[in-house]
């Protein structure tokens, strides 16, 4: 009877046999599915160790890489230059047509006037 209590149903292959305790997900296992669940477990923890790794990396690079920040602040600049330069040559451009306009009508004005 004292046997029957010790044993208890494994949680991977549902048999009543002498059970072991995962410190980690708390289930039960017996002996052989217990080794093959820590296995598991060191494959997962490995997966995830690399992944770690590999974000790690990505962070140092994206850290060694301040250039992009600066590349985009250069960008803005350069944007805003251009920009401001395009609308001095438009304003300037809508200046001398006006100024050329009312030339024009003044031009054609004083012919009028030569007419009478
Ligand atoms: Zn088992
Ligand atoms: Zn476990």
């Amino acid at each position: 009877m004292a046997m029957a209590n010790n044993k208890t149903h494994c949680f991977t292959c549902n048999k009543e046999k002498i059970t072991f305790r995962c410190e980690g997900c708390s289930k039960r296992f017996c002996f052989m599915d217990l080794a093959e669940h820590k296995q598991i477990l060191n494959d997962e923890l490995n997966h995830i160790i690399n992944n770690y790794d590999q974000f790690k990396q990505t962070i140092n690079e994206r850290k060694q890489n301040p250039s992009l920040i600066k590349q985009i602040n250069q960008w803005k600049t350069n944007s805003i230059e251009i920009i401001q330069q395009k609308a001095r040559d438009c304003r300037e451009i809508a200046i001398k047509s006006s100024q050329t306009f009312i030339y024009d009508i003044e031009k054609k004005f004083n012919n009028l006037s030569d007419l009478k």
